[in-house]
């Protein structure tokens, strides 16, 4: 027998992979193994008396203009292939009788093979329900171009599209594309152009927060964080690579990736408003809403659904069944008739403890007069907010000499008695530092302000605010102001909120 190295495996066909995948899928286990969602460290607070009637919980919500049952998504997986088009038709029939999203697998094979086109054209099954296409990112660095999506788009009758980030996945296949060089410019322009909202997703090694953050200031209408934990790409791979080397690198990559639920946390810490999709390894109605509580605003389940369509219909609408039963029991478990409610307060806690966390951000101001007393309170707030720390401190600093940071009552008779102290104390008037021609390396358009210098010197650059149930600490006439010393400037306020 001669050992097969990679040279001696010849490149499949886009139809031959996806054969393969779905086989692959539904036979072998796919799991990750050593890692998990991380869902198993979060536990809900129960609520013995939750004041509410199970009857009048709603799962309901709005996905790209189009009304949801529930706030799940029946995910990306697969199509192109006869294999396929039976289970893309079993799910979609499900997506509408029960109000679900929809994502389909990658399109790419539609623009290779046209004719494939009917086991992915599935919107005459769910006319009413989001349904998302999906494409490979890196396909656009492979000559794919703004209008293949549009056309893709249009053909699949697609309400957004899903570019999914799979550099692992592309790595590890023989006929992978692994040049991810300058994507994220790409995907801006995409964004700019196509007339349906673009998601970007991950395949189950996560996106992390920078980059959460770096996609939707690029255009992206939501990130679908797909985190480690569930069905693992490397170990499909591992199944289909007939090398001996290759199956090994994919064997190492086991235990590879960010687990689901910090993902979410983290994500929604950065992008207080996006619109956020969880999945990767969610496999029950509780894990669901324990994604729901820690910030997702979508949940997609891939794998499961597709075992369950290769078993038939029933089996499909009994899994979203299941999942939506459990879903609306957990909100009632914990007082929630909707699910901004589920997202409220301290539903969910960290069973394995407080991990404290630092989040660090800045805010910039533009001042009108000398002295000015900018109130900059709420901002801080909703900072605070953003970060998602419930216990901690804020400390919140001025990046300048002549702008301070202060607590103090705005009231604005009290504010005109600050300034004539302050006038009083360190008058506009003389001082050394004035003297330009006696200082060595200044700017050409430095100002005569001594007296800006010695106010911030007495009042000072910062102050720290505890911060208690996710609010500022504050009691009932303190505010936080930043006060203008100098002439009227553009300002940096640097905030690093630390707690858990
Ligand atoms: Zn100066």
């Amino acid at each position: 027998m001669t050992p097969s190295g990679p040279s001696s495996v010849e490149p499949l066909t886009t139809a031959a992979r996806k054969a393969d995948h779905i086989r692959i899928n539904v036979e072998e286990n796919v799991s990750g193994k050593g890692i998990t969602t991380g869902f198993e460290r979060y536990r809900f607070t129960h609520e013995a008396l939750p004041e509410i009637d199970l009857d009048d919980v709603s799962t309901a919500t709005n996905l790209f203009g189009r009304d949801l049952q529930a706030p799940l998504l029946i995910s990306c997986m697969t199509g192109g292939v006869p294999e396929a088009e039976q289970i893309n038709c079993t799910l979609a029939e499900a997506a509408q009788e029960r109000g679900l999203a929809l994502g389909l697998g990658s399109a790419r094979i539609l623009l290779e093979s046209p004719q494939v086109l009917p086991s992915f054209a599935v919107r005459r099954y769910a006319p009413d329900v989001p349904l998302l296409a999906n494409l490979g990112a890196v396909q656009l660095n492979k000559g794919v171009t703004v209008e293949d999506c549009r056309r893709i788009v249009d053909l699949l009758e697609a309400d957004a599209l899903v570019l999914h980030l799979n550099p692992l996945q592309e790595a590890l296949q023989l006929e992978g594309d692994t040049n991810f060089g300058g994507l994220l410019k790409r995907i801006e322009a995409l964004c700019a152009d196509l007339d349906v909202p673009v998601v970007a997703k991950e395949i189950g090694w996560g996106i992390n927060r920078d980059l959460v953050r770096k996609l939707f200031d690029a255009g992206v209408a939501a990130v679908d964080v797909a985190g480690a934990g569930g069905t693992s790409w490397s170990e499909v791979e591992r199944h289909r690579l007939g090398s001996p080397v290759r199956a090994a690198i994919a064997a190492a990559f086991a235990d590879w990736g960010i687990p689901t639920a910090d993902l979410i946390r983290d994500a929604r810490r950065v992008a207080p408003s996006g619109t956020l999709f969880a999945s990767g390894g969610i496999r029950n109605g509780v894990e669901v809403a324990k994604a729901l509580a820690l910030g997702a605003d979508m949940v997609g389940v891939a794998g499961p659904f597709l075992r369950a369509a290769v078993a038939g219909r029933r089996r499909v609408l009994d899994l979203a069944d299941e999942l939506v039963g459990a879903l609306k029991m957990a909100m009632f478990l914990t007082g929630s008739t909707d699910l901004p409610a589920l997202r409220l307060g301290n539903r969910i806690i960290d069973a394995t403890g407080p991990r404290p966390e630092i989040v660090r951000g800045a805010l910039h101001y533009t001042s009108s007069r000398a002295p000015d007393f900018i109130d900059i309170t709420d901002d801080i707030q909703d900072m605070v907010r953003g970060a998602g720390i419930q216990e901690g401190l804020v400390h919140i600093a001025s990046t300048h000499t002549t702008a301070a940071i202060r607590v103090n009552e705005n009231e604005p008779l009290l504010i005109e008695d600050f300034s004539r102290l302050l006038e009083r104390l360190a008058p506009n008037g003389h001082y050394h530092h004035n003297e330009l021609e006696r200082r060595k390396g200044i700017a050409p358009d430095e100002p005569q302000n001594g007296h800006a210098h010695c106010r911030h010197l007495l009042l000072g650059h910062s102050e720290t605010v505890t911060i208690q149930g996710g609010r500022l600490d504050l009691g009932v006439w303190q505010r936080i102001f930043l006060i203008e010393l100098d002439s009227p400037r553009s300002r940096q306020v640097k905030v690093q909120v630390m707690g858990r």
